[in-house]
């Protein structure tokens, strides 16, 4: 039996209606700040795709456009006027950053609650990425709880995150990394894979339980196209569910942007939407 795919855009669709109808009642449009140093190619994809989804809710975003040799106090004195204007909810600061500026410094200078992405120790908000992955997961209606999940990647931005968020909903979670011995044994336990690599087909067909929920967070670069880390094609044998790359976790990771943004828009008017 081949596996339900899981139609990432099409479920991050219906939550940016629903955005759009909450954007309407509140008493402010949302502002989201991006952040964009350098002409990395990849970088400036991504936040055409934010500005875009943006502009389909009723998000305001402010642009600024910084060249290579930005420094990093220029940068951090940029952040300090948007923690300030009041019309901004969210600062996004697109990453990678070159390499002379620390991305800890900026992260942990932008004020948490209008970290969108979630990333300062102290944001309110769920890293996007990670909140989009556990609503797909949810949208196979397949109880979480006394799950065994298992994770591979420990970035700050993933990994770890989405292993917490899978801990909050009672599953048994394990993260495998660069330095974990006989993955497949670890993989073949899972009835939840969450694969945060970034290296195509690192997940075969043989490292998948039958049955399981498999979740592709990769992103990578093959003949100029953009494949996950599951090799895809055989894995859906074995799957129940697969989200497919593109249009599974991406899509997701621009929503939760969105409505983060517009949280924080709540929050400052203590507007009560939920
Ligand atoms: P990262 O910081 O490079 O982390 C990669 C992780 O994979 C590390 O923890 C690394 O282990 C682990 N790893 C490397 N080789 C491994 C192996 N053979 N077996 C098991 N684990 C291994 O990357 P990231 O920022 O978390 O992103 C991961 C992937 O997700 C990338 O392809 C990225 O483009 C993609 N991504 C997609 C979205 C989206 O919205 N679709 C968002 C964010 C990221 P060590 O810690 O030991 O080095």
């Amino acid at each position: 039996m081949s596996a339900q795919i899981i139609n990432g855009k099409s479920i991050a669709q219906g939550i940016k209606k629903d955005l759009k109808t909450i954007i309407e009642k509140l008493p402010l449009k949302p502002g989201l700040a991006v952040v964009l140093v350098g002409d990395n190619p990849a970088s400036q994809v991504y936040v055409r795709m934010k500005k875009k989804a943006c502009q389909e809710v009723g998000i305001e975003s402010f642009s600024y456009y910084l060249d290579n040799t930005t420094t990093e106090s220029d940068l951090l004195s940029l952040l300090s006027k948007l923690n300030k204007n009041k019309n901004i909810h969210g600062i996004l600061v697109q990453l990678p950053l070159p390499k002379h500026i620390n991305a800890s410094n900026i992260i942990k200078a932008i004020l948490p609650e209008k970290d969108v992405d979630g990333f300062h120790p102290l944001s309110p908000h769920i890293p996007c990425t990670p909140a989009g992955i556990i609503k797909l997961i949810k949208s196979t209606k397949v109880n979480i709880a006394s799950k065994k999940a298992v994770v591979l990647g420990r970035s700050n931005i993933v990994g770890r995150p989405v292993a917490n968020l899978l801990i909050k909903e009672n599953a048994t979670v394990t993260i495998c990394h660069s330095y974990t011995r006989e993955l497949q044994k670890e993989t073949l336990q899972a009835d939840i894979l969450v694969s945060a690599v970034g290296r195509p087909k690192i997940i075969t067909e043989n490292m998948v339980k039958q049955g399981a929920i498999v979740i592709d967070v990769g992103t990578n670069r093959v003949d100029d196209r953009l494949v996950g880390d599951v090799d895809f094609d055989n894995v859906k044998n074995r799957a129940a569910y697969l989200t497919p790359v593109p249009g599974g976790v991406g899509p997701m990771t621009i929503t939760m942007l969105l409505k983060n943004t517009i949280d924080s828009a709540a929050n400052q008017y203590d507007f009560k939407y939920k």
